[in-house]
């Protein structure tokens, strides 16, 4: 097997093989573009590697054939004692994993070589510069020696010379710290520096391959969702030299400004310097512009480049460059790195440009940029360390004093973080109320983390550093910082952060021009938010995915229907449970006889019609799917714990209340191990028929007042979590029921589509028979997901799945993006089947997932007919869906 590539053999299509950075070097060999010349070690040599433990034997004996004929290019031998190659050793990836892996530089150098570098290039101080450098780099990369211990002897030294940086030491000086690197090499390691140029080329190919591994390479490609098993190409490059003296220097450039997309060349360059000085900080640089100055004729050269590459990918390029004596070598490009804005206005600007077609220019950005577009953010200029790290839950900034419960979040004048162990649903008036949420436990699908993201706001989950004392309402962090209530911190959503104190915070015009808040005037001038537009626009043209909301309310209903949504495709009602209205399903769930259930059903009748007007006006004219209560009853009932710790003590002091009395038999009663796995969804409807006749007559009486109204109600029901035919069917006959007597009593033609959600594997697996009675299905991939994997939803993330993402089982979480193997395989049997038993049915999907970009493609792909979110992911999906069909 072929395991070395020349880079002329190659080209920008290769980045499987020869990694980003060598396809690209190919590609500009190619091109006629000044490169160094050199060759690609493929990704397959990496992988052999890591999996044996050692490079595959035929490789040595390639390298050698490849370094033999650049040898013979550039009339020089690989350290020779007289005028020396010297060559680099590059990591490069399929993905860019910036700073990431290692680099060597100078591979070559030796006690002999140096003095035949110095005698080639007139330069001793170049020589032993570059040899400093040399055992600097492979001591720390290579060999694993503490960089600290390297940066101690040259500080050490420029102290000794009077020196302000190591510019000022001369070649006798470098000599000396030559000398202190091999002492430091020969104590770390026991043996002396390798002196032959073979085997430091050998050794420096084998730690780029290691350093595939590294701890912060497998946390980049964990975060940025590259997968473990790729592997590094390493790319061997003969060296140019831009420390060789006042002419010459090395820099990096872009060919726009990748913060904000606007046109123009940005870049720094340092003069006498090799590549890694810019990247690592050691002087600061230059901006570009003064290299126009310093060096016009490579300045004009580099801009010639810059264009023509720009022109050639069609897109934002990086550079590094190198200059040596004038003569400007470039070192790597590739399609540049941008911020979630500059995307958008780039995208728009090469369509504009006709550069690129509009199906190009959807391609050039994501639902994930738009959805950090969306979010008010942290103003970046801020520096501050974090007093805890969390798992980043609904994206965003938010800032306030802590609080411990939702009375005291809704008391609060003030705007505040609701900071709780976990959330349960009786917070939610507490989450309205708040800024922001902070969590020391749960994890993404947590409810908190759900209804944040639902309502757009900032929460954090699974901060487990954090020790909450709700008693002493403060909590105390990792390094021992206690925040008391009325503290004021701020959370970052985004990244996870938590800090003490306020953080400023700026809005975003993306939102704001969805909200149709901007003035014609504020949009013209805002080039973001115009580039958003557009594309939005041109997403809506091509996208054959409808985009739902989920949506409880008539507030986040008319939000959904500013941001594009075609409908409401989850409008779940237990939310309309809670609060004032929780102790009337207590009082459901203790009456003692089937009157006593009616008359508080009756009770609760009038409310629900309020909640379904609402939610049917604010969604006039388009389809509002309205699911049936869902949640098992003991949610609504005090904590079994507590109870009885409160029972046991009122028998103690001979006191016993007797409502508490009876309502602990029956939360005893209610109990359930596995209350996921329990009594409810369709499995409540069936037991407690009175619960589900009550909602759908509200349903069918709000939609005869709208009609009465001169509305246009679009009402349609769903029964959840149903394991096959029968339970629907024996559901749909009782909604039947109800609905034919609104309809006779009303005197209206009520029409409501009744549907299922495909939420266990049963129901995807027997999805023919179940359509052959349902009129739409809609997948709650949230439980399916639950209920394939056997995780549970609520408990994961906290616990085994930092575990899974570190052993690369997955790269992301299968609740927060579709596992298509396995979850998806049962989404297409059910579609596939059910379409079957029924030509025309519906399909669609309500669970988070829904608002998860490629798994919006993935719906698209396998024919669903719309995808349903949280109202401020529907432009998300909107641009994804657009995405998907082009
Ligand atoms: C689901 O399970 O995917 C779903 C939408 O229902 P819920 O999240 O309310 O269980
Ligand atoms: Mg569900």
């Amino acid at each position: 097997q072929r395991y070395v590539f020349a880079f002329h053999e190659g080209d920008k299509d290769h980045r499987d093989l020869l990694g980003g950075k060598g396809a690209n070097l190919a590609e500009m060999t190619n091109l006629g573009l000044p490169v160094p010349p050199g060759f690609t070690i493929s990704t397959d040599a990496c992988r052999r590697f890591l999996a044996d433990g050692q490079e595959p034997p035929e490789l040595h004996a390639q390298i050698s054939g490849h370094l033999a004929r650049l040898e013979a290019e550039r009339g020089k031998r690989l350290g020779a004692a007289v005028d020396p190659l010297l060559v680099s050793v590059r990591s490069g990836a399929k993905f860019s994993m910036p700073g990431m892996m290692e680099t060597i530089l100078d591979i070559g150098l030796g006690d002999e070589s140096v003095d035949g570098l110095a005698a080639a290039s007139g330069s001793e101080r170049f020589a032993w510069d570059s040899y400093r450098r040399l055992i600097q780099m492979f001591g720390s990369t290579v060999l694993g020696i503490d960089a600290a211990r390297f940066n101690d002897a040259l500080e050490a030294a420029e102290r000794e010379h009077g020196a302000t940086g190591d510019l000022d030491l001369d070649a006798d000086a470098l000599r000396g710290v030559v000398a202190d690197y091999k002492a430091i090499v020969r104590d770390a390691t026991g043996r002396d520096f390798p002196q032959d140029p073979r085997e430091q080329l050998d050794m420096a190919v084998r730690a780029v391959f290691a350093s595939w591994n590294t701890e912060r390479a497998r946390i980049y490609r964990r975060q940025e969702r590259i997968p473990h098993d790729l592997g590094t190409a390493v790319t061997v490059m003969a060296m140019v030299y831009g420390n060789l003296g006042p002419h010459s220097g090395t820099g990096v450039a872009f060919t726009r400004d990748p913060a904000t997309g606007a046109p123009g060349v940005y870049g720094d360059y340092l003069s006498e310097a090799q590549g890694e000085d810019v990247v690592a900080g050691i002087r600061t640089p230059v901006p570009l512009q003064e290299l126009e100055r310093l060096q016009p004729a490579a300045f004009t050269e580099l801009m010639r480049i810059m264009a023509l590459l720009e022109g050639h990918y069609r897109d934002l390029c990086d550079v590094e460059f190198t200059i040596e004596r004038g003569k400007l070598w470039m070192l790597q490009t590739r399609v540049g790195k941008r911020t979630a804005a500059a995307a958008f206005r780039m995208a728009v600007q090469f369509l504009d440009d006709g550069l690129i077609d509009v199906k190009e220019a959807l391609g050039r950005v994501t639902g994930e940029q738009l959805a950090q577009l969306m979010f008010p953010q942290f103003d970046p200029a801020f520096e501050a360390k974090p007093i805890a790290t969390g798992v980043p839950a609904s994206p965003g900034a938010a800032v306030g004093v802590a609080v411990f419960d939702s009375e005291s979040a809704a008391r609060s004048d003030l705007k505040s973080i609701l900071v709780r162990r976990e959330t349960s649903p009786d917070d939610l008036p507490g989450i309205i109320a708040a800024e922001g949420v902070l969590t020391s436990r749960g994890g993404k699908t947590s409810h908190a983390a759900v209804v944040a993201r639902g309502m757009g706001k900032t929460c954090v989950v699974g901060a487990d550093a954090l020790e909450i004392d709700l008693e002493h309402r403060h909590f105390t962090t990792a390094d021992g910082v206690i925040v008391r209530e009325g503290d004021t911190i701020s959370i970052d959503g985004t990244t996870g952060r938590v800090y003490s104190g306020m953080i400023d915070v700026v809005p975003s015009p993306v939102v704001e021009f969805f909200e149709g808040r901007l003035s014609d005037d504020e949009r013209q001038r805002d080039p973001v938010v115009q580039a958003v537009s557009r594309l939005m626009i041109a997403a809506d043209e091509h996208r054959r995915l409808g985009v739902h909301a989920n949506a409880d309310t008539p507030a986040d209903a008319k939000r959904a229907r500013r941001f594009g949504a075609d409908g409401i495709g989850l409008c779940r009602t237990e939310h309309m449970f809670l609060g004032e209205r929780r102790r009337r399903v207590e009082e459901l769930i203790l009456a003692e006889s089937e009157a006593e259930q009616d008359k508080v059903l009756a009770e609760l009748l009038p409310m629900q019609l309020g909640d379904f007007v609402g939610v049917l006006a604010a969604m006039d004219g388009l389809p509002v799917t309205i699911r049936l209560i869902d949640p098992p009853l003991h949610e609504f009932l005090p904590d079994l714990t507590e109870l009885s710790v409160k029972v046991a003590l009122a028998e103690a002091r001979g006191e016993v209340d007797e409502g508490d009395a009876r309502l602990l038999k029956a939360v005893r009663r209610l109990h359930e191990q596995n209350p996921m796995l329990g009594l409810r969804g369709v499995r409540l409807g069936l037991v407690v028929p009175g619960l589900v006749a009550m909602q759908v007559r509200a349903i069918a009486e709000a939609a005869a007042a709208r009609i009465r109204a001169g509305g246009d109600p679009r009402p349609e029901i769903m029964v959840p979590l149903i394991g096959g035919a029968e339970e629907f069917e024996l559901m749909r006959e009782e909604i039947r029921r109800v609905l034919d007597d609104v309809a006779n009593t009303s005197g209206l033609s009520i029409r409501a589509a009744i549907g299922t959600m495909i939420e266990l594997p049963r129901a995807a697996l027997t999805a023919g028979r179940i359509a052959g009675h349902a009129e739409f299905f809609s997948f709650g991939t949230n439980d399916l997901t639950q209920t394939t994997w056997g995780f549970s939803r609520d408990d994961v993330e906290g616990s085994f799945f930092p575990a899974y993402l570190e052993q690369g089982i997955f790269t992301v979480s299968p609740f927060e993006s579709l596992d298509e193997e396995g979850v998806g395989r049962l989404v297409s049997i059910a579609v596939e089947e059910g379409r079957a038993a029924r030509r025309d049915l519906v399909i669609g999907v309500c669970g988070e997932h829904g608002g998860d970009p490629s798994s919006v493609r993935f719906f698209d792909r396998v024919g669903l007919d719309y995808v349903s979110c949280s109202p401020f992911r529907v432009p998300v999906a909107r641009l994804e869906a657009g995405r998907a069909a082009v």
